[in-house]
């Protein structure tokens, strides 16, 4: 990537005797879009290394030193939520409620009274645009979205009598 334009800031390490190494590249070209820009992290220190890792969901979240045992306590969190996301789709809840949330969908009258109900249940983050090009209806939407959107939508529409509130969702540990 010879043509990356990076930014390295070191700081001293959790110990004090060495630094790590914060890196921000992006493409060294003028319409850079700061989407294209991408973060990493290395620990210079042995002992620090011993006990610290550099911790990113992605190249372009900041990264994070965090102490070794916290990220597999993340890690087993995660999975937990997952778990329990498979759950509430495969839930007698959600086969009650998908047909209600579908037909929601499908029955607006125009494909841009379709995309605003979409956009409201949080199944598209389309531009009218976008969608018009290869719009689609309620069962291909409710197909992606995961079990967290599924009791979202019927915990906040009027669709269900409530089945979803025993779940509480856990906006757990990963959702914002
Ligand atoms: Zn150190």
């Amino acid at each position: 990537m010879a043509t990356d334009d990076v930014t390295k800031r070191l700081v001293t390490c959790l110990c004090g005797k060495s630094t790590v190494t914060f890196i921000t590249s992006m493409p060294d070209h003028p319409w850079v879009r700061a989407s294209q820009t991408s973060y990493s992290a290395t620990i210079d220190c042995k002992e620090c290394r011993e006990n610290y890792v550099v911790y990113q969901e992605s190249y372009k979240d900041q990264p994070g030193i965090v102490h070794r045992d916290e990220v597999e306590a993340k890690n087993a969190a995660r999975e937990n939520y997952w778990v329990a996301d498979e759950a509430i789709k495969q839930s007698e809840e959600a086969e009650r409620l998908r047909p209600k949330i579908i037909a929601a969908i499908d029955n607006e009258s125009s494909m841009a009274a379709r995309l605003r109900k979409l956009i409201e249940f949080g199944l598209s983050d389309e531009s009218y645009g976008t969608y018009r090009k290869q719009p689609y209806g309620g069962v291909e939407a409710i197909g992606r979205a995961t079990g967290a959107t599924v009791a979202r939508i019927g915990n906040n529409e009027a669709l269900s009598r409530n089945y979803f509130a025993m779940f509480a969702l856990g906006t757990c540990c990963f959702r914002k």
